[in-house]
């Protein structure tokens, strides 16, 4: 057999070069290096077999990723706030000069969505209205007493399970918050979207590794499961769980016995009413609704138009470049768009279509239609299931209603009490106010696009989580610190009189 010599010398070269670095990094044995043997966090439900040591974020176990993490979370905590924010600008960059080839191979493997709008999501992560380590601000009281700094700590390892409808975008999204943090963390992916989260994260981690010695601050299980995901909830050095998904992940999570985020579903109403700007609410929808076709969790799912303005936005709908469908069309499109699952045979989207352009939603009716359409729209009743469902289709239905306040009404019971997101195009300050009030969305978005609302073409800072049921909101690396107080007694305070005793 023929033996590469120089094939040899590089891996150990590498190997070595690992070594040095890692424990230039560490110091010393971590804290952390020891949790399995010393039956710490031992999990039954999720013991692998020994021996198999992930590098690059890279686990088929959480015991041995939450290990790996902790140990990466320890090195973490010797470093300044300074390397977060380096090691969060190398997420950033990859995310951003990586993000065609990203994007494809995301949209390659989830076959989802639409190719530019997984590159946009990447590059849009590469920019200030992503909040990084800035984002911490300490808060000091100072009197008579001395003083007191409430600064922003770290949990340690979090557990984050993600969507396939922006795979690495969120989890991309997460760690440069929680990293801005001070934590490290372990994704559990959706299995169809376990690939290009792999692939990031170890590109992620290669370059952490490269830069700072620092190897697993962000591990992804390979093989996701229901299982894994369970095992993470349990762990007992995983200190906080942040979900985001559908409702049965969200009620997973409420359940799991620690603290949780959860970024749960959302059915996004529209309001239309007689006083809105309707050539701009046309172009809003058509712009919220089909991008990335429609997989967005804020993007505007059902629309609820005043009968006065009716006719005339479905005009303005198709001058925005959508195309109606009519009567018998909306009734096939109906047919073909959901499927009866599970034993209570409730209506779900077809997978066949869901995240798909509008040229195959139409010839899935047989019919023909120019292939840079963005979004179909047809006239519905409120019964019809594109309304009720959390549908993620580039077809939109468009309800009548006899006033605004029966639209606000409908919307309101149609967002389904998810707090999430509804959107109103008015000019009247009352209708707009009202609406607000009745919806108690996390988001409320006035005459734009549902992505203004996160700061894409609006005000504000953007996160791909947004924490509904749990009340975190649009999240910040603020939801992913616990609050530290540290007071000095009588002293340090410069501006008081000196005292007696001094
Ligand atoms: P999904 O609920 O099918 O899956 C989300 C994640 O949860 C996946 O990793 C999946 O494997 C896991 N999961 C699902 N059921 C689970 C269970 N019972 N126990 C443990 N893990 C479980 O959702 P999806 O299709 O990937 O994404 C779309 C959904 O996510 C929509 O409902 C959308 O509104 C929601 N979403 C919400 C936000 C937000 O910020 N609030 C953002 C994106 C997506």
């Amino acid at each position: 057999m023929k033996i590469d010599e120089a094939l040899i010398r590089d891996v150990v070269t590498q190997v070595l070069q690992e070594v040095t670095a890692a424990a230039k990094s560490t110091g010393s044995h971590s804290a952390g290096s020891n949790a399995v043997s010393s039956g710490r966090w031992t999990n039954a439900a999720a013991v692998a077999p020994r021996g198999h040591v992930g590098r690059r974020g890279q686990f088929t176990c959480v015991d041995q990723a939450v290990e790996a993490a902790q140990t990466a979370f320890d090195q973490l905590s010797t470093k300044g706030l300074e390397q977060r924010r380096e090691i969060v600008d190398i997420i950033r960059k990859i995310c951003s000069s990586q993000a065609e080839e990203l994007g494809g191979l995301e949209f390659q493997e989830t076959k989802i969505g639409r190719l530019e709008h997984k590159i946009e999501k990447l590059v849009a992560l590469d920019h200030p209205r992503v909040p990084g380590v800035e984002f911490l601000r300490p808060q000091t009281y100072s009197g008579d007493h001395g003083l007191a700094v409430i600064e922003r700590a770290p949990f340690g390892v979090i557990g984050a399970i993600t969507p396939v409808t922006h795979s690495l975008p969120t989890l991309a999204c997460n760690a440069i918050s929680m990293i801005s943090a001070g934590n490290a963390l372990i994704a559990n992916p959706h299995p169809s979207g376990k690939k290009i989260a792999a692939e990031g994260v170890r590109r992620f981690n290669e370059a952490i590794f490269q830069k700072t010695g620092i190897d697993n601050l962000i591990c992804v299980i390979t093989e996701p499961t229901l299982e894994s995901a369970n095992a993470i909830f349990a762990h007992r050095g995983v200190a906080l769980v942040v979900v985001t998904g559908g409702p049965a992940v969200a009620r997973a999570a409420l359940k799991a016995g620690k603290r949780a985020v959860v970024a749960g579903p959302g059915n996004p109403p529209v309001v239309v009413d007689e006083t809105a700007d309707l050539a701009k609410a046309a172009r809003s929808i058509v712009l919220g609704a089909s991008y990335d076709n429609n997989l967005l969790c804020i993007a505007e799912k059902e629309v609820f138009v005043v009968e006065q303005v009716f006719d005339r936005l479905m005009d303005e709908m198709e001058r925005a470049g959508a195309v109606r469908l009519r009567g018998k069309q909306v009734d096939q499109m109906t047919a073909a768009a959901f499927v009866e699952v599970g034993d209570d045979k409730h209506l779900a989207p077809a997978k066949e279509l869901l995240g798909q352009d509008a040229v195959k939603m139409a010839n899935a009716i047989g019919l023909k239609i120019d292939p840079r359409t963005p979004l179909l729209f047809g006239e519905t009743d409120e019964h019809n299931p594109f309304v009720s469902v959390e549908q993620m289709m580039t077809f939109v239905p468009f309800v009548r209603c006899g006033s605004v306040e029966q639209a606000i009404d409908l919307a309101k019971h149609y967002e389904h009490g998810y707090r999430h997101t509804s959107l109103i195009h008015s000019n009247n300050v009352r209708n707009i106010t009202r609406m607000g009030k009745l919806m108690d969305t996390t988001l409320f978005v006035k005459n734009g696009p549902c992505m203004a609302g996160l700061g894409m073409g609006g005000e504000g800072y953007a996160s791909f989580s947004i924490a509904g049921p749990t009340g975190e909101g649009i999240t910040t690396p603020l939801t992913f610190t616990r609050e530290r107080r540290c007071s000095m007694i009588d002293d340090l305070w410069i501006l008081g009189q000196p005292r007696s005793d001094a």
